[in-house]
Protein backbone atom coordinates (compact mmCIF):
# COMPACT_ATOMS: atom_id res chain seq x y z
CA UNK A 1 0.00 0.00 0.00
CA UNK A 2 2.95 2.32 0.98
CA UNK A 3 6.57 2.29 -0.13
CA UNK A 4 7.35 2.05 3.75
CA UNK A 5 8.19 -1.18 5.70
CA UNK A 6 5.22 -1.20 8.22
CA UNK A 7 6.71 -2.23 11.66
CA UNK A 8 5.24 -5.23 12.75
CA UNK A 9 6.85 -6.25 15.86
CA UNK A 10 6.55 -5.08 19.87
CA UNK A 11 8.17 -2.12 20.97
CA UNK A 12 9.91 -2.92 24.59
CA UNK A 13 13.14 -1.40 26.30
CA UNK A 14 13.64 0.77 23.37
CA UNK A 15 14.05 -2.86 20.64
CA UNK A 16 11.78 -4.04 18.42
CA UNK A 17 11.33 -7.52 19.60
CA UNK A 18 9.53 -10.75 18.94
CA UNK A 19 6.68 -11.70 20.99
CA UNK A 20 7.46 -14.62 23.70
CA UNK A 21 4.51 -16.74 22.24
CA UNK A 22 5.70 -16.47 19.07
CA UNK A 23 2.22 -15.61 17.70
CA UNK A 24 0.65 -13.41 15.51
CA UNK A 25 -2.36 -11.24 14.74
CA UNK A 26 -3.27 -10.25 11.20
CA UNK A 27 -4.05 -6.49 10.45
CA UNK A 28 -6.33 -6.36 7.44
CA UNK A 29 -7.71 -3.47 5.51
CA UNK A 30 -11.10 -2.41 5.80
CA UNK A 31 -11.70 -0.63 2.48
CA UNK A 32 -11.16 -4.45 0.57
CA UNK A 33 -10.28 -6.93 3.25
CA UNK A 34 -6.56 -7.45 2.17
CA UNK A 35 -3.60 -8.33 4.70
CA UNK A 36 -1.53 -5.36 5.98
CA UNK A 37 0.86 -7.19 8.33
CA UNK A 38 0.88 -10.07 10.82
CA UNK A 39 1.97 -8.20 13.88
CA UNK A 40 3.31 -9.94 16.84
CA UNK A 41 0.53 -11.14 18.97
CA UNK A 42 1.84 -9.37 22.40
CA UNK A 43 0.90 -11.87 25.56
CA UNK A 44 0.80 -11.35 29.27
CA UNK A 45 4.33 -12.35 29.03
CA UNK A 46 5.16 -9.64 27.10
CA UNK A 47 3.03 -6.98 29.49
CA UNK A 48 5.58 -8.35 32.12
CA UNK A 49 8.41 -7.33 30.23
CA UNK A 50 7.57 -4.02 28.86
CA UNK A 51 6.52 -3.35 32.45
CA UNK A 52 9.94 -4.47 33.84
CA UNK A 53 11.46 -1.95 31.04
CA UNK A 54 9.21 0.99 32.14
CA UNK A 55 10.36 0.65 35.61
CA UNK A 56 13.81 0.76 34.77
CA UNK A 57 13.74 3.54 32.95
CA UNK A 58 11.18 5.31 35.23
CA UNK A 59 13.95 6.50 37.81
CA UNK A 60 16.15 8.61 34.96
CA UNK A 61 12.87 9.76 33.72
CA UNK A 62 11.10 11.07 36.19
CA UNK A 63 14.65 13.01 37.50
CA UNK A 64 14.88 14.22 33.86
CA UNK A 65 14.25 18.09 34.07
CA UNK A 66 11.06 18.48 32.83
CA UNK A 67 12.03 21.33 30.56
CA UNK A 68 13.84 18.44 28.65
CA UNK A 69 11.32 16.03 28.71
CA UNK A 70 9.23 18.95 27.05
CA UNK A 71 12.05 18.92 24.60
CA UNK A 72 11.88 15.90 23.55
CA UNK A 73 8.12 15.79 23.25
CA UNK A 74 8.32 19.09 20.73
CA UNK A 75 10.52 16.50 18.59
CA UNK A 76 8.28 14.26 18.41
CA UNK A 77 5.75 16.56 17.26
CA UNK A 78 8.19 17.94 14.54
CA UNK A 79 8.59 14.33 13.69
CA UNK A 80 5.11 13.36 12.97
CA UNK A 81 4.76 16.84 11.25
CA UNK A 82 7.65 16.16 9.35
CA UNK A 83 6.23 12.39 8.00
CA UNK A 84 2.33 13.58 7.70
CA UNK A 85 1.74 12.29 4.57
CA UNK A 86 3.32 9.24 5.55
CA UNK A 87 1.66 8.84 8.11
CA UNK A 88 -2.22 9.93 7.24
CA UNK A 89 -1.81 7.47 4.54
CA UNK A 90 -0.93 4.58 7.07
CA UNK A 91 -3.75 5.70 9.85
CA UNK A 92 -6.20 5.77 6.44
CA UNK A 93 -5.14 1.85 4.98
CA UNK A 94 -5.25 0.16 8.46
CA UNK A 95 -8.51 2.20 10.09
CA UNK A 96 -10.74 3.51 7.16
CA UNK A 97 -10.87 6.96 8.06
CA UNK A 98 -11.03 8.98 4.63
CA UNK A 99 -7.47 10.68 3.82
CA UNK A 100 -8.95 13.44 4.09
CA UNK A 101 -9.95 13.16 7.63
CA UNK A 102 -6.14 11.73 8.50
CA UNK A 103 -4.56 14.25 6.78
CA UNK A 104 -6.72 17.78 7.46
CA UNK A 105 -7.75 16.10 11.37
CA UNK A 106 -5.75 13.36 13.22
CA UNK A 107 -2.04 13.87 12.00
CA UNK A 108 -1.94 17.59 13.16
CA UNK A 109 -4.33 17.22 16.32
CA UNK A 110 -1.78 14.64 17.25
CA UNK A 111 1.55 16.36 16.81
CA UNK A 112 -0.59 19.67 18.50
CA UNK A 113 -1.48 17.23 21.85
CA UNK A 114 2.54 16.25 21.61
CA UNK A 115 3.61 19.68 21.70
CA UNK A 116 0.86 21.57 24.00
CA UNK A 117 2.42 18.74 26.88
CA UNK A 118 5.88 19.65 25.47
CA UNK A 119 5.17 23.21 26.50
CA UNK A 120 3.01 22.40 29.57
CA UNK A 121 5.82 19.91 31.10
CA UNK A 122 8.24 23.12 33.12
CA UNK A 123 5.03 24.60 33.65
CA UNK A 124 2.93 22.54 35.94
CA UNK A 125 3.83 24.26 38.63
CA UNK A 126 3.50 22.93 42.51
CA UNK A 127 2.18 25.28 45.35
CA UNK A 128 3.02 26.79 48.51
CA UNK A 129 -0.03 26.44 50.69
CA UNK A 130 -0.72 29.04 53.51
CA UNK A 131 -0.62 27.21 56.98
CA UNK A 132 0.01 28.14 60.48
CA UNK A 133 2.74 30.59 61.53
CA UNK A 134 5.76 28.61 61.45
CA UNK A 135 5.50 26.17 59.12
CA UNK A 136 6.12 26.19 55.24
CA UNK A 137 3.72 23.93 53.03
CA UNK A 138 4.25 23.39 49.64
CA UNK A 139 3.15 20.58 47.13
CA UNK A 140 4.98 18.80 45.43
CA UNK A 141 3.30 17.08 41.69
CA UNK A 142 4.92 13.40 41.44
CA UNK A 143 4.65 11.22 38.55
CA UNK A 144 2.95 8.34 39.40
CA UNK A 145 5.27 5.40 38.41
CA UNK A 146 4.57 2.99 35.72
CA UNK A 147 1.04 3.91 33.49
CA UNK A 148 -0.44 1.38 31.47
CA UNK A 149 -2.36 3.07 28.44
CA UNK A 150 -5.32 0.73 26.80
CA UNK A 151 -6.35 2.60 23.62
CA UNK A 152 -9.27 1.45 21.22
CA UNK A 153 -9.04 1.28 17.51
CA UNK A 154 -11.24 4.53 16.34
CA UNK A 155 -8.56 7.22 16.48
CA UNK A 156 -5.29 5.14 17.13
CA UNK A 157 -2.73 7.82 16.53
CA UNK A 158 -4.94 10.60 17.78
CA UNK A 159 -5.57 9.05 21.40
CA UNK A 160 -1.91 7.75 21.61
CA UNK A 161 -0.87 11.11 21.93
CA UNK A 162 -3.61 12.01 24.38
CA UNK A 163 -2.18 9.72 26.90
CA UNK A 164 1.63 9.67 25.96
CA UNK A 165 1.54 13.37 26.10
CA UNK A 166 0.90 13.95 29.70
CA UNK A 167 2.21 10.90 31.18
CA UNK A 168 5.53 11.81 29.68
CA UNK A 169 5.16 15.04 30.39
CA UNK A 170 4.78 14.68 34.17
CA UNK A 171 7.56 12.08 34.03
CA UNK A 172 6.17 8.72 34.03
CA UNK A 173 6.62 5.56 31.99
CA UNK A 174 4.41 3.96 29.98
CA UNK A 175 3.31 0.45 28.77
CA UNK A 176 0.86 0.87 25.87
CA UNK A 177 -1.44 -2.01 24.42
CA UNK A 178 -3.12 -0.26 21.11
CA UNK A 179 -6.33 -2.23 19.72
CA UNK A 180 -5.22 -5.55 18.13
CA UNK A 181 -7.24 -4.19 15.24
CA UNK A 182 -5.22 -1.15 14.50
CA UNK A 183 -1.93 -1.06 15.39
CA UNK A 184 0.42 0.23 12.96
CA UNK A 185 0.64 3.93 13.28
CA UNK A 186 1.38 3.49 16.94
CA UNK A 187 3.98 0.94 16.41
CA UNK A 188 5.49 3.73 13.38
CA UNK A 189 5.53 6.31 15.76
CA UNK A 190 7.92 3.97 18.17
CA UNK A 191 10.11 3.92 15.77
CA UNK A 192 9.61 8.05 15.56
CA UNK A 193 10.46 7.99 19.21
CA UNK A 194 14.02 6.51 18.43
CA UNK A 195 14.69 8.42 15.81
CA UNK A 196 14.06 11.66 18.27
CA UNK A 197 15.89 10.09 21.31
CA UNK A 198 13.13 9.28 23.48
CA UNK A 199 15.53 6.84 26.31
CA UNK A 200 14.46 3.53 26.38
CA UNK A 201 11.96 1.90 28.28
CA UNK A 202 10.17 5.34 28.53
CA UNK A 203 7.35 4.04 25.75
CA UNK A 204 6.53 0.47 25.28
CA UNK A 205 4.40 -0.70 23.31
CA UNK A 206 2.49 -4.54 23.61
CA UNK A 207 -0.08 -4.77 20.66
CA UNK A 208 -2.46 -7.89 21.58
CA UNK A 209 -5.72 -8.78 22.55
CA UNK A 210 -7.69 -7.43 25.18
CA UNK A 211 -8.36 -10.22 26.75
CA UNK A 212 -5.02 -11.39 27.26
CA UNK A 213 -2.31 -8.54 27.28
CA UNK A 214 -4.81 -5.55 28.17
CA UNK A 215 -6.53 -7.59 30.97
CA UNK A 216 -2.64 -8.61 32.41
CA UNK A 217 -1.53 -4.40 31.91
CA UNK A 218 -4.66 -3.71 33.92
CA UNK A 219 -4.02 -6.20 36.81
CA UNK A 220 -0.16 -5.42 36.79
CA UNK A 221 0.76 -5.04 39.98
CA UNK A 222 3.97 -2.87 38.68
CA UNK A 223 1.62 -0.31 37.23
CA UNK A 224 0.47 2.69 39.28
CA UNK A 225 -2.39 3.76 36.57
CA UNK A 226 -4.07 2.96 33.88
CA UNK A 227 -5.58 5.11 31.38
CA UNK A 228 -8.55 3.52 29.29
CA UNK A 229 -10.01 4.73 26.17
CA UNK A 230 -13.19 1.97 25.15
CA UNK A 231 -16.31 0.70 25.47
CA UNK A 232 -18.65 0.99 28.84
CA UNK A 233 -18.33 -3.03 29.04
CA UNK A 234 -14.64 -3.10 29.01
CA UNK A 235 -14.01 -0.35 31.58
CA UNK A 236 -15.80 -2.13 33.88
CA UNK A 237 -13.59 -4.84 33.32
CA UNK A 238 -10.44 -2.99 33.56
CA UNK A 239 -11.92 -1.19 36.94
CA UNK A 240 -12.34 -4.68 38.41
CA UNK A 241 -8.60 -6.04 37.42
CA UNK A 242 -7.16 -2.58 38.85
CA UNK A 243 -8.48 -3.51 42.01
CA UNK A 244 -5.63 -6.18 43.41
CA UNK A 245 -3.19 -3.13 43.84
CA UNK A 246 -5.42 0.08 43.50
CA UNK A 247 -4.20 1.66 40.46
CA UNK A 248 -5.37 4.84 39.45
CA UNK A 249 -8.03 4.70 36.82
CA UNK A 250 -8.86 7.27 34.13
CA UNK A 251 -12.09 6.02 32.30
CA UNK A 252 -13.25 7.68 28.87
CA UNK A 253 -15.48 5.01 28.02
CA UNK A 254 -18.86 5.33 25.28
CA UNK A 255 -21.32 7.74 24.42
CA UNK A 256 -24.95 8.70 23.37
CA UNK A 257 -24.10 12.53 22.39
CA UNK A 258 -27.58 14.63 21.79
CA UNK A 259 -27.47 16.99 19.27
CA UNK A 260 -30.62 19.54 20.34
CA UNK A 261 -31.85 21.75 17.74
CA UNK A 262 -33.96 24.32 18.85
CA UNK A 263 -36.81 25.78 16.95
CA UNK A 264 -34.88 29.25 16.69
CA UNK A 265 -31.61 27.68 15.33
CA UNK A 266 -29.40 28.90 12.21
CA UNK A 267 -30.50 25.58 10.49
CA UNK A 268 -27.90 25.52 7.75
CA UNK A 269 -25.16 25.36 10.62
CA UNK A 270 -27.54 22.58 12.07
CA UNK A 271 -27.41 20.82 9.66
CA UNK A 272 -23.71 20.76 8.64
CA UNK A 273 -22.99 20.31 12.37
CA UNK A 274 -25.55 17.46 12.50
CA UNK A 275 -23.67 15.74 9.59
CA UNK A 276 -20.01 15.91 10.84
CA UNK A 277 -21.04 14.85 13.87
CA UNK A 278 -22.55 12.12 13.29
CA UNK A 279 -20.84 11.01 9.90
CA UNK A 280 -17.45 11.86 10.43
CA UNK A 281 -14.90 9.15 10.83
CA UNK A 282 -18.34 7.00 9.90
CA UNK A 283 -19.80 7.45 13.37
CA UNK A 284 -16.98 5.56 14.98
CA UNK A 285 -16.42 8.30 17.62
CA UNK A 286 -17.34 7.98 21.44
CA UNK A 287 -18.42 11.71 20.99
CA UNK A 288 -20.67 11.44 17.83
CA UNK A 289 -24.03 13.27 17.96
CA UNK A 290 -25.93 10.01 17.20
CA UNK A 291 -29.50 11.49 18.65
CA UNK A 292 -30.98 14.46 16.60
CA UNK A 293 -33.49 16.05 18.86
CA UNK A 294 -35.52 18.41 16.70
CA UNK A 295 -37.54 21.11 17.72
CA UNK A 296 -41.30 20.02 16.62
CA UNK A 297 -41.86 23.07 14.95
CA UNK A 298 -38.54 23.19 12.54
CA UNK A 299 -38.16 19.08 12.63
CA UNK A 300 -39.89 18.42 8.98
CA UNK A 301 -37.46 21.20 7.46
CA UNK A 302 -34.57 20.14 9.20
CA UNK A 303 -34.90 16.47 8.13
CA UNK A 304 -35.42 17.66 4.58
CA UNK A 305 -32.67 19.24 4.88
CA UNK A 306 -30.28 16.76 6.79
CA UNK A 307 -31.38 14.01 4.37
CA UNK A 308 -30.71 15.54 0.95
CA UNK A 309 -27.41 16.35 2.39
CA UNK A 310 -26.29 12.49 3.99
CA UNK A 311 -27.56 11.14 0.83
CA UNK A 312 -24.86 12.58 -1.43
CA UNK A 313 -22.10 11.77 1.26
CA UNK A 314 -19.57 10.12 -0.86
CA UNK A 315 -18.92 6.90 0.34
CA UNK A 316 -15.97 5.22 -0.95
CA UNK A 317 -11.88 4.43 -0.79
CA UNK A 318 -10.28 6.04 2.17
CA UNK A 319 -7.49 6.90 -0.15
CA UNK A 320 -9.60 8.35 -2.68
CA UNK A 321 -9.29 12.62 -2.73
CA UNK A 322 -13.20 12.70 -2.78
CA UNK A 323 -14.00 10.30 0.16
CA UNK A 324 -15.94 11.75 2.81
CA UNK A 325 -16.96 8.50 4.38
CA UNK A 326 -14.80 5.26 4.13
CA UNK A 327 -15.19 1.87 5.51
CA UNK A 328 -15.97 1.08 9.30
CA UNK A 329 -12.65 -0.38 10.79
CA UNK A 330 -13.86 -4.34 10.89
CA UNK A 331 -15.74 -6.52 9.36
CA UNK A 332 -17.49 -7.40 12.85
CA UNK A 333 -18.17 -4.16 13.46
CA UNK A 334 -20.17 -3.43 10.54
CA UNK A 335 -22.01 -6.22 11.17
CA UNK A 336 -22.99 -5.41 14.43
CA UNK A 337 -24.07 -1.87 13.19
CA UNK A 338 -25.95 -3.22 10.95
CA UNK A 339 -27.38 -5.59 12.94
CA UNK A 340 -29.17 -2.05 14.66
CA UNK A 341 -31.33 -1.64 12.08
CA UNK A 342 -33.50 -5.08 12.67
CA UNK A 343 -33.19 -3.55 16.64
CA UNK A 344 -35.27 -0.51 15.66
CA UNK A 345 -37.21 -1.90 13.02
CA UNK A 346 -38.53 -3.81 15.78
CA UNK A 347 -39.43 -1.42 18.31
CA UNK A 348 -41.35 0.75 15.36
CA UNK A 349 -38.33 2.68 14.34
CA UNK A 350 -38.42 4.00 10.97
CA UNK A 351 -35.22 4.24 8.71
CA UNK A 352 -35.51 7.13 6.74
CA UNK A 353 -32.03 7.10 4.62
CA UNK A 354 -29.32 4.24 4.29
CA UNK A 355 -29.47 0.78 6.59
CA UNK A 356 -27.40 -1.26 4.48
CA UNK A 357 -24.25 -1.75 2.86
CA UNK A 358 -23.55 0.14 -0.43
CA UNK A 359 -24.52 -1.72 -3.70
CA UNK A 360 -21.04 -0.55 -5.39
CA UNK A 361 -19.49 -3.68 -6.26
CA UNK A 362 -16.26 -1.98 -5.91
CA UNK A 363 -16.80 -1.53 -2.19
CA UNK A 364 -18.54 -5.10 -1.99
CA UNK A 365 -15.27 -6.99 -0.08
CA UNK A 366 -15.07 -3.54 2.46
CA UNK A 367 -17.30 -2.79 5.83
CA UNK A 368 -18.99 0.03 4.35
CA UNK A 369 -22.20 0.95 5.58
CA UNK A 370 -24.54 3.79 4.26
CA UNK A 371 -25.27 6.85 6.14
CA UNK A 372 -28.25 5.80 8.08
CA UNK A 373 -30.83 8.11 9.85
CA UNK A 374 -33.62 6.37 11.90
CA UNK A 375 -36.75 7.32 13.28
CA UNK A 376 -37.04 6.30 16.39
CA UNK A 377 -39.13 6.67 20.11
CA UNK A 378 -36.30 8.36 23.00
CA UNK A 379 -36.69 5.46 24.67
CA UNK A 380 -36.05 2.65 22.00
CA UNK A 381 -33.02 0.87 22.24
CA UNK A 382 -31.39 2.87 18.99
CA UNK A 383 -31.43 6.10 21.12
CA UNK A 384 -30.30 4.31 24.46
CA UNK A 385 -27.53 1.97 23.38
CA UNK A 386 -24.55 2.95 21.27
CA UNK A 387 -24.04 1.91 17.89
CA UNK A 388 -21.19 3.92 17.00
CA UNK A 389 -21.36 4.05 13.61
CA UNK A 390 -22.94 6.57 10.81
CA UNK A 391 -26.40 5.88 12.32
CA UNK A 392 -28.22 8.41 14.12
CA UNK A 393 -31.73 8.32 15.96
CA UNK A 394 -34.07 11.41 15.13
CA UNK A 395 -36.81 12.18 17.50
CA UNK A 396 -39.02 15.73 18.21
CA UNK A 397 -39.49 18.02 21.27
CA UNK A 398 -42.39 20.19 22.13
CA UNK A 399 -40.34 22.80 24.52
CA UNK A 400 -36.94 23.46 26.34
CA UNK A 401 -38.02 21.28 29.37
CA UNK A 402 -38.52 18.50 27.18
CA UNK A 403 -35.23 18.81 24.97
CA UNK A 404 -33.23 18.85 28.32
CA UNK A 405 -35.41 15.43 29.65
CA UNK A 406 -34.45 13.83 26.30
CA UNK A 407 -30.89 15.26 26.12
CA UNK A 408 -30.14 13.39 29.49
CA UNK A 409 -32.33 10.26 29.24
CA UNK A 410 -29.29 8.01 28.68
CA UNK A 411 -26.77 6.27 31.51
CA UNK A 412 -23.78 8.01 28.93
CA UNK A 413 -22.65 11.54 29.70
CA UNK A 414 -19.76 12.84 27.62
CA UNK A 415 -20.92 15.07 25.26
CA UNK A 416 -23.49 17.28 23.24
CA UNK A 417 -24.48 19.91 21.01
CA UNK A 418 -27.20 22.73 20.69
CA UNK A 419 -28.33 24.62 18.37
CA UNK A 420 -29.96 27.68 19.26
CA UNK A 421 -29.58 31.88 18.76
CA UNK A 422 -30.75 32.62 21.92
CA UNK A 423 -27.88 33.10 24.31
CA UNK A 424 -29.70 32.97 27.53
CA UNK A 425 -31.61 29.58 26.39
CA UNK A 426 -27.32 28.14 25.42
CA UNK A 427 -26.04 29.08 28.71
CA UNK A 428 -28.88 27.44 30.36
CA UNK A 429 -28.76 24.36 28.46
CA UNK A 430 -25.00 23.99 28.67
CA UNK A 431 -25.40 24.09 32.44
CA UNK A 432 -28.02 21.53 32.94
CA UNK A 433 -26.48 19.02 30.41
CA UNK A 434 -25.37 16.13 32.49
CA UNK A 435 -21.83 15.68 30.29
CA UNK A 436 -18.63 16.49 30.71
CA UNK A 437 -18.23 18.68 27.68
CA UNK A 438 -20.86 20.75 25.56
CA UNK A 439 -20.82 22.04 21.78
CA UNK A 440 -23.05 25.52 20.96
CA UNK A 441 -23.49 26.41 17.78
CA UNK A 442 -20.73 24.04 16.89
CA UNK A 443 -20.02 20.31 17.96
CA UNK A 444 -17.18 17.81 17.94
CA UNK A 445 -14.43 20.43 19.02
CA UNK A 446 -11.48 19.08 20.94
CA UNK A 447 -8.32 20.94 22.12
CA UNK A 448 -5.38 19.34 24.03
CA UNK A 449 -5.76 22.29 26.41
CA UNK A 450 -9.51 21.78 27.19
CA UNK A 451 -10.85 19.00 29.39
CA UNK A 452 -12.17 15.60 27.52
CA UNK A 453 -13.97 12.96 29.41
CA UNK A 454 -17.45 12.46 30.94
CA UNK A 455 -20.05 11.32 33.32
CA UNK A 456 -22.00 8.92 33.96
CA UNK A 457 -21.53 5.58 32.16
CA UNK A 458 -19.02 7.52 30.11
CA UNK A 459 -16.12 7.25 32.59
CA UNK A 460 -14.47 9.54 34.46
CA UNK A 461 -10.98 11.33 34.98
CA UNK A 462 -10.28 14.03 31.97
CA UNK A 463 -8.10 13.97 29.28
CA UNK A 464 -5.87 16.53 27.97
CA UNK A 465 -5.21 20.22 29.56
CA UNK A 466 -3.89 21.03 33.26
CA UNK A 467 -6.57 17.87 34.35
CA UNK A 468 -4.78 15.43 32.70
CA UNK A 469 -1.69 16.26 34.29
CA UNK A 470 -2.94 16.11 37.26
CA UNK A 471 -4.34 12.69 36.50
CA UNK A 472 -1.14 11.76 36.47
CA UNK A 473 0.89 13.10 39.03
CA UNK A 474 0.44 12.61 42.72
CA UNK A 475 0.31 15.54 44.68
CA UNK A 476 2.99 14.94 47.95
CA UNK A 477 2.40 17.85 50.63
CA UNK A 478 5.46 18.30 52.53
CA UNK A 479 5.39 20.33 55.95
CA UNK A 480 8.44 22.20 57.33
CA UNK A 481 8.76 23.80 60.53
CA UNK A 482 10.92 27.33 59.82
CA UNK A 483 10.38 28.12 63.58
CA UNK A 484 12.83 26.48 65.69
CA UNK A 485 11.08 28.29 68.65
CA UNK A 486 8.12 25.78 67.91
CA UNK A 487 8.10 22.25 69.87
CA UNK A 488 7.79 18.98 68.21
CA UNK A 489 5.01 18.54 70.98
CA UNK A 490 2.81 20.18 73.00
CA UNK A 491 4.71 21.80 76.08
CA UNK A 492 4.55 19.20 79.00
CA UNK A 493 3.77 20.72 82.53
P1 LIG B 1 -13.12 -2.07 23.58
O1 LIG B 1 -13.54 -1.73 24.95
O2 LIG B 1 -13.55 -3.34 22.99
O3 LIG B 1 -11.53 -2.09 23.48
C1 LIG B 1 -10.74 -0.98 23.89
C2 LIG B 1 -9.35 -1.49 24.20
O4 LIG B 1 -9.43 -2.33 25.35
C3 LIG B 1 -8.73 -2.33 23.09
O5 LIG B 1 -7.34 -2.07 23.04
C4 LIG B 1 -8.98 -3.75 23.59
O6 LIG B 1 -8.08 -4.69 23.08
C5 LIG B 1 -8.82 -3.57 25.08
N1 LIG B 1 -9.47 -4.59 25.90
C6 LIG B 1 -10.47 -5.43 25.56
N2 LIG B 1 -10.78 -6.24 26.60
C7 LIG B 1 -9.96 -5.88 27.62
C8 LIG B 1 -9.81 -6.34 28.95
N3 LIG B 1 -10.56 -7.31 29.45
N4 LIG B 1 -8.89 -5.73 29.73
C9 LIG B 1 -8.13 -4.73 29.25
N5 LIG B 1 -8.22 -4.27 27.99
C10 LIG B 1 -9.13 -4.83 27.18
O7 LIG B 1 -13.53 -0.83 22.70
P2 LIG B 1 -13.33 -0.67 21.15
O8 LIG B 1 -14.36 -1.50 20.50
O9 LIG B 1 -11.90 -0.84 20.79
O10 LIG B 1 -13.65 0.88 20.97
C11 LIG B 1 -14.94 1.36 20.85
C12 LIG B 1 -15.44 1.89 22.16
O11 LIG B 1 -14.55 2.86 22.68
C13 LIG B 1 -16.77 2.58 22.03
O12 LIG B 1 -17.62 2.20 23.06
C14 LIG B 1 -16.41 4.05 22.17
O13 LIG B 1 -17.42 4.88 22.63
C15 LIG B 1 -15.28 4.00 23.10
N6 LIG B 1 -14.49 5.21 22.98
C16 LIG B 1 -14.53 6.14 23.98
C17 LIG B 1 -13.82 7.31 23.85
C18 LIG B 1 -13.83 8.36 24.93
O14 LIG B 1 -12.94 9.20 24.92
N7 LIG B 1 -14.78 8.38 25.82
C19 LIG B 1 -13.06 7.53 22.74
C20 LIG B 1 -13.07 6.56 21.74
C21 LIG B 1 -13.77 5.40 21.88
Amino acid sequence: MTAIALQDRLFIGGEFVDAVGGGTVEVRNPHDGSLLAEVAEGQAADVDRAVEAAQRAFPAWAATAAAERGRVLFQLADAIEAHADELARLESTDTGHPLKDTTLLDVPRTAAAYRYFGGIADKFEGSVVPVDAGFLNYVRHEPIGVVGAIVPWNFPLLFTSWKLGPALAAGNTVVMKPSELVPLSTLRLCELMVEVGLPPGVVNVVPGYGHDAGARLAAHPGVGKVSFTGSTRTGRSVVEASAGNLKRLQLELGGKGANVVYADADLEAAVNGAAFGIFHNQGQACIAGSRLLLHEAVADEFLDRFLALAGTIRVGDPLAPGTEMGPLTSPEHRDRVLSFVKVAEDEGGEILLGGTAPADPALAAGCYVLPTVVRAEPSARVCQEEVFGPFVTVSTFADDDEALALANGTDYGLGGSLWTRDLARAHRAAAAFRTGMVWVNCTKRVGPGSPFGGVGQSGYGREMGFEAMRGYTEPKSVWVNVDAAIPAWYPRS
